[in-house]
């Protein structure tokens, strides 16, 4: 379970409500429950019960948690937060599937769809019931999807979709994909079930990072769809990149996650672990790097939860999420690295979670905007010039 040594040392807790605290208290429990025994051998393997978690956290409202209606907790933009940074604390594949599921599988339906299309999928996905994932990406288009080369052109009163999508989280799993597709009036949605013909989905393997998420190569081919799968108020890139900030804001909180569960064991592990006679906690350079990790874990909350706050007036912009993803997943991954050099040989072994989340952390950094993505959208925020347009 959880250990519970003191981080806190700036009592950063005081600053969330009884509420926040109880939310957290809640996901904790399910994950030192659900995931936490298993999710070694899960990643071992490659393989996690997709399904299974996304009904047990279906069950629990963590699915689309910040949305309202539909079956949706709707709850505050910090609680979903704080549930995002105790499901990485046990695995960054774990949060990543709430993250598609909720913020841009659901959020893409929720912001862009028609009223059929939400009454159809959004209770049913709320529940874990159905999987969606969310294809932008494409074998060579990453960054720069405003370069998408999957076509979406009229038929009669429909659709023809063909193309490819890559690297799509829950692709192998999904009952609906939130498909992007060039037209001859720009980039268009889609909500596509994926038992329509010529849509197939392939397991990305051989992943050395993300082990317990399930990722997909997508291929459409001449995928007929009617005019009603269209999301109808998705016009151009903007809607696919909001989608994205939300799923990112996500990401701010998760990645403090992976770095605290880091830190507890390596903490733990310096109070047992004797050489030259004593615990090696007790030597002056590993006390100064948890020293300087618990305070980059302090400042990352303190900018996660401004992020929030600010989320929940309503005043969150997409550049002020570039800055938290970029900070705490850089961040994280620093400490990461830092805690398995204190548990030495044991650091990597997959005993231990340390190296699986430095290794989870190496997609975080690159998923949902790299970090010199997130460092042009800052620069071009403070110089006025576009780097990468
Ligand atoms: P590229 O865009 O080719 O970038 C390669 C390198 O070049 C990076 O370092 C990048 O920062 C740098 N670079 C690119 N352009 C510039 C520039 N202008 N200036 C400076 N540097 C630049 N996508 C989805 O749509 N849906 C998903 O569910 C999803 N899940 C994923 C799950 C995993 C495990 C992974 C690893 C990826 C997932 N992705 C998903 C894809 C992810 O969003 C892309 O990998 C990401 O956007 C980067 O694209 P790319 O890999 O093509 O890298």
């Amino acid at each position: 379970t959880t250990p519970v040594l003191p981080l806190d040392l700036l009592d950063l807790d005081s600053l969330l409500t009884d509420e926040e605290r109880e939310i957290r208290a809640v996901v904790r429990r399910l994950v030192d429950d659900k995931v936490r025994p298993h999710v070694a051998g899960w990643y071992e393997t490659g393989h996690a019960p997709v399904r299974e978690l996304a009904r047990d956290f279906g069950a629990l409202g963590l699915l689309g948690m910040h949305l309202d209606g539909y079956g949706c907790a709707g709850s505050s933009a910090v609680a979903y937060g704080l549930a995002c940074m105790e499901l990485e604390a046990a695995d960054s594949g774990v949060r990543s599937l709430v993250s598609v599921q909720g913020s841009l599988a659901m959020y893409a339906i929720w912001k862009y769809g028609s009223e059929e299309q939400k009454q159809r999928w959004l209770p049913g996905m709320a529940k874990g019931e159905l999987i969606g994932c969310f294809g932008l990406t494409e074998p060579d288009h990453g960054s720069d999807p405003a370069a998408m080369a999957t076509r979406a052109r009229r038929d009669g009163d429909g659709w023809v979709l063909h193309g490819g999508k890559m690297w799509i989280t829950n692709a192998p799993v999904a009952d609906v994909a939130v498909i992007w597709a060039r037209t001859d009036d720009g980039v268009r949605g889609f909500a596509v079930p994926t038992d329509t013909p010529g849509v197939s989905a392939r397991e990305i393997t051989g992943k050395l990072s993300l082990r317990a998420s399930s990722t997909g190569e997508l291929t459409l081919d001449e995928v007929r769809l009617p005019d009603s799968a269209r999301l109808p108020a998705a016009e151009g890139l903007r809607a696919p990149l909001s989608c994205l900030t939300e799923a990112r804001y996500g990401i701010v909180w998760g990645a403090l996650g992976a770095a605290r569960d880091c830190l507890h064991t390596a903490l733990a592990y310096a109070a047992t672990r004797t050489q030259f006679g004593k615990p090696i906690a007790g030597f002056q350079l590993t006390q100064a790097k948890v020293a300087d990790m618990a305070l980059e874990l302090q400042k990352g909350f303190l900018l996660a939860l401004h992020l929030g706050r600010t989320a929940d007036r309503g005043a969150l912009r997409p550049e002020m999420v570039s800055a938290g993803k970029l900070n705490n997943v850089r961040e994280a991954i620093a400490i990461a690295r830092q805690c398995r050099t204190i548990l030495g040989a044991n650091g990597v072994s997959g005993e231990y979670p340390v190296l699986r989340h430095a290794n989870n952390l190496e997609s975080v950094l690159t998923y949902e905007g790299t970090s010199e993505i997130h460092q042009l959208v800052l620069g071009q925020r403070l110089t006025g010039l576009a780097a990468f347009s």
